[in-house]
């Protein structure tokens, strides 16, 4: 079979070169635009940018970019994304827990919250916070190295009776390495011995300089233990999500990002996805990492079955082939032929991501991002 470089197939598909080495990186295959392609990785290429549906690395593109892919006047506001991080023991958990109870009007399903690794909140204006519920910054960098860049906003706690620690700084600097913008949420107030006002001049030591003091950090005093400042909070993050003007277009064939998957004895191989762009519905055909599947059934965070899931909203999808990792891409096709083509692609690039990368070390990313 001929062989073809990177510029001549871009050439003949009349797409950008750029756009072509982008596909090319985001597959696992970082080239230059003078590198022969195999024809496996052109016919690939081909596909990717011929389908009008698919194209199979589209969900590893920052969300924030959504521009790039769906028309301007197609993308709808949707709801922010935030990872909570901050040190041990400054309450993430307790904060999260809080936020969740919140809004949980008691009676409704049963007063049962189930956990699918992300829920979404109400703010006090009416608008949707989706929270991911896995605190911590192993996870954060896990899906960032693995492509996925789902978190829009960072909520830094902080204990205000204990200020900022070495994992509060590690999370600030993980959030600027993402260039993701920071909340800060002083967390404990109601302790003797709280002291915001110091956890806020600690902060401008590490380029965090909030309102306050002249900047454009939001810092919220809360209480996770009295339930204090949480619906403050809360329109800080609706605030934030003004300012970034997040959008997606629902009315598309939907990509979303795993963000936990387990095999369940019952039901089988399950998995929640945040749903970036579209809306999943019930009886879609799907890849989904290295797996396909049928949508067999959505579930919500309030453990309902719905019929469809649109941007930013986390469902559980059931009717998966295998269990995915966290970090993959669900992507809908057209057909099923199509799915086991992209999943057999797909389990080959993995294998050979396996083969030839070297784990990256978290020293040589911050080299790498700064
Ligand atoms: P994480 O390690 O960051 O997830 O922290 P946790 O949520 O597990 O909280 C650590 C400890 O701090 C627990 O004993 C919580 O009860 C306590 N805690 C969390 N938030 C508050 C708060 O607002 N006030 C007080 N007094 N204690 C808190
Ligand atoms: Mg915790």
């Amino acid at each position: 079979p001929e062989s073809i470089t990177v510029a001549e197939l871009a050439n003949r598909m009349a797409e950008k070169t750029s756009d072509l080495v982008k596909a090319l990186f985001k597959m696992g295959s970082p080239s230059a635009s003078t590198d022969l392609l195999d024809q496996d990785t052109a016919e690939l290429l081909v596909t990717e940018f011929g389908h009008e549906i698919i194209r199979v690395s589209e969900g590893d593109v920052d969300i924030r970019h959504d521009e790039d892919i769906d028309d301007a006047e197609h993308l709808k506001p949707r709801a922010p994304v935030v990872t909570i991080m901050g040190h041990v023991d400054h309450g993430k958990t307790s904060l999260l827990d809080a936020l969740r109870g919140a809004n949980v009007v008691a009676g409704e399903a049963g007063g049962i919250t189930q956990h699918i690794g992300a829920y979404q909140v109400k703010t006090p204006d009416g608008s949707q916070v989706t929270f991911l519920d896995t605190p911590g910054h192993e996870a954060f960098t896990e899906m960032r190295q693995r492509g996925a860049n789902v978190t829009d906003i960072v909520i830094l706690v902080v204990a205000a009776d204990d200020g900022l620690k070495p994992q509060s700084i590690e999370a600030i600097a993980h959030a600027k390495a993402a260039g993701v913008p920071i909340i800060v949420a002083i967390n404990k107030v109601d302790k003797e011995g709280a002291n915001p006002q110091r956890v806020r001049e600690r902060l401008l030591e590490h380029e965090l300089v909030v309102e306050e003091m002249g900047g454009d950090v939001q810092n919220v005093e809360v209480s996770a233990l009295k339930k204090t400042g949480l619906d403050k909070l809360l329109d800080a993050i609706a605030v934030q999500a003004e300012i970034m003007e997040l959008k997606a277009n629902p009315d598309r064939a939907a990509e979303g990002t795993v963000i936990e998957a387990k095999l369940d004895k019952g039901r089988g191989p399950v998995a929640t996805i945040l749903v970036r762009r579209g809306t999943l519905k019930v009886g879609d055909i799907f890849v989904c990492g290295a797996e396909s599947g049928r949508v067999r059934a959505l579930i919500d965070d309030q453990g309902k079955q719905i019929k469809s899931a649109g941007p930013s909203m986390p469902v559980e999808v059931l009717g998966l082939g295998g269990v995915p990792m966290a970090g993959d891409t669900l992507t809908v096709v057209e057909n099923e032929a199509r799915a086991r083509e992209v999943a057999t692609y797909r389990q080959e690039q993995a294998t050979r991501k396996r083969t030839v990368q070297a784990p990256v070390s978290l020293e040589g990313m911050f080299e790498a991002l700064a």
